[in-house]
């Protein structure tokens, strides 16, 4: 980039946010999980929308690529510089637009900055007497505007459906610095098409999000943990259909666990312990909550264990007897992410079937592995209720990591054939990014290739914002 382009972009944040030497760069250009090694030019920190207009405008005038960025906790390369790109990108970084605007208790709505880190939002909602259930691993560093554009899942889907479901509103800035003012706060508004919509996991790919209005819901009364025994898939689905059956929207979460994922985390965690004695071949965290009372919530978890206990679908369980233990059962599921870095490289898989395919993907997908990667080792745990799995293959033990990582491609192969016999997706949760964007011009129906590629060059015809991420126009 040259000197005097580089010059009226710092001009816009100011120096002091304004960063463009390799050593201030890194934390902007590097994922947590180090796959990507891009370089950009700069990267910028405004500190309002009239900012990110500005810097919008000037990208569109002279062609800079632009990549907005959150929390950078993202997966798959999305919110951080092209691999063998042009070095040429400028990172917009939303972390100093970070403000809880509103938290309107009447309409049950809270208006935040886009930076907003989503642990914040929780707890700004609970200070309310509210809930905002979006859940996830990363949410002590996570943006909501990362959230958003990702469309985040976590565990509250369950009960409470995707990012997607719980955005009301939203501000943009659109790739030509005009400000589109979307933040409404109406549950019916049937105005023609649903702008929102195409914003929501677009991965900073239209334009950036600078405000949303979000939804609250009431705080539940009861919420029960336990952690559940289990010897198969199969009866991983009979107990969720015996919960949904006894709780129906009360289930707020259903993880599930293979033993080896277990394994992983009670070994690299500290003070995380093995929870079942029966040492079972998987483990279901089961959180039920109810509006009514504690009591309500004890009780529903407690007829739902024994019904399984009694018909055999659960080999044991424990209910968690204290927030403090309610929270350790959480950490062993959250801490499962980090867990498999000690243990090598990993090859990733975050996907979805329709749930009662569940048991027929594990079996396929792990004989095909085993055939592949003999002695791998399955980190398979997710979102069950959601039918998601975070399917990871750990490197046998005594591989090196570049042997492991020689045999993603057919991995990645084996398990994407299986996901299309079933009527899978090949990114449940985490997005395309440019980790998975050539794999989905090979694997998405054509005609919806065609519409999203008329957005993309509708909204942003001179393509600066996030290019070469999701679609390739
Ligand atoms: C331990 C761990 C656990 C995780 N668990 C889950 C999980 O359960 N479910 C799940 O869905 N994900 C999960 N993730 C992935 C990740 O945390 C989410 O995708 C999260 O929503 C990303 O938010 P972020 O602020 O870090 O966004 P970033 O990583 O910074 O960016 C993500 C994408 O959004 C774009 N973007 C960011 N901010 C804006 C903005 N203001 N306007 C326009 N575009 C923007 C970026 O360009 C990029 O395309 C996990 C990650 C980790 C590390």
């Amino acid at each position: 980039m040259d000197d005097t382009l580089r010059k009226r972009f710092t001009e816009i944040v100011g120096q002091r946010y304004a960063f463009h030497r390799a050593e201030d760069m890194a934390p902007y250009t590097t994922e947590m999980r180090n796959r990507f090694d891009g370089t950009a030019a700069m990267a910028l920190r405004p500190g309002s929308v009239g900012e990110v207009s500005a810097i919008l405008k000037l990208a569109s005038e002279t062609g800079t690529a632009i990549i907005p960025q959150g929390g950078n906790t993202g997966l798959v390369g999305a919110g951080v510089p092209l691999q063998g790109g042009t070095g040429e990108e400028v990172m917009v970084s939303l972390g100093r637009m970070n403000k809880i605007i509103e938290v309107d208790t009447e309409t049950n709505t809270m208006t935040v900055e886009a930076g907003a880190i989503l642990e914040n939002i929780q707890n700004a909602a609970d200070k309310a007497d509210r809930f905002f259930p979006l859940s996830l691993g990363s949410q002590g560093t996570c943006q909501i505007g990362g959230n958003i554009s990702a469309n985040a899942g976590g565990t509250g889907v369950i009960a409470y459906g995707n990012t997607r479901e719980l955005v009301m509103g939203l501000e943009v800035v659109l790739p030509d610095g005009r400000v589109w003012d979307g933040l409404s706060k109406l549950r019916k508004d049937n105005t023609g098409y649903d702008l929102k919509n195409l914003i929501i996991g677009a991965e900073g790919t239209l334009g950036i999000v600078t405000k949303a209005v979000l939804k609250l819901f009431p705080k539940p009364a009861g919420r029960e943990v336990a952690i559940a025994g289990l010897g198969s898939p199969e009866d991983k689905l009979k107990l969720l259909s015996l919960a949904k059956a006894k709780a129906a929207n009360g289930v707020t979460a259903f993880e599930f666990m293979a033993r080896v994922a277990m394994e992983f985390t009670t070994r690299h965690t500290d003070g995380a312990r093995e929870p079942l004695e029966s040492r079972p071949a998987w483990y279901v965290l089961l959180e039920i909550s109810s509006p009514r009372s504690a009591e309500d919530a004890r009780e529903t978890m407690e007829t739902i264990l024994t019904e399984a206990f009694e018909d055999g679908t659960i080999s044991d369980a424990v209910i968690a007897e204290s927030g403090e233990q309610q929270n350790a059962f959480w950490k062993l599921r959250e801490d499962m992410s980090w867990a498999q870095k000690p243990e090598g490289a990993s090859i990733k898989h975050d996907i979805s079937v329709p749930i009662r395919e569940v048991p027929k993907f594990i079996k396929l997908a792990n004989a095909a592995v085993e055939r592949i990667a003999p002695g791998s080792r399955i980190v398979n745990f997710g979102h069950l209720g959601d039918g998601n799995l975070h399917y990871n293959i750990s490197q046998p033990v005594g591989w090196e990591a570049s042997d492991h990582y020689a045999l993603e491609h057919a991995v990645n192969e084996a398990v994407y054939e299986i996901l299309g016999q079933l009527g899978g997706s090949i990114s449940a949760e985490h997005g395309i990014g440019q980790m998975k964007r050539d794999k989905l011009a090979r694997l998405k129906d054509p005609v919806a290739l065609d519409m999203m590629r008329a957005v993309k060059r509708a909204l942003d015809p001179v393509n600066i914002m996030n290019p070469g991420k999701v679609i390739e126009v």
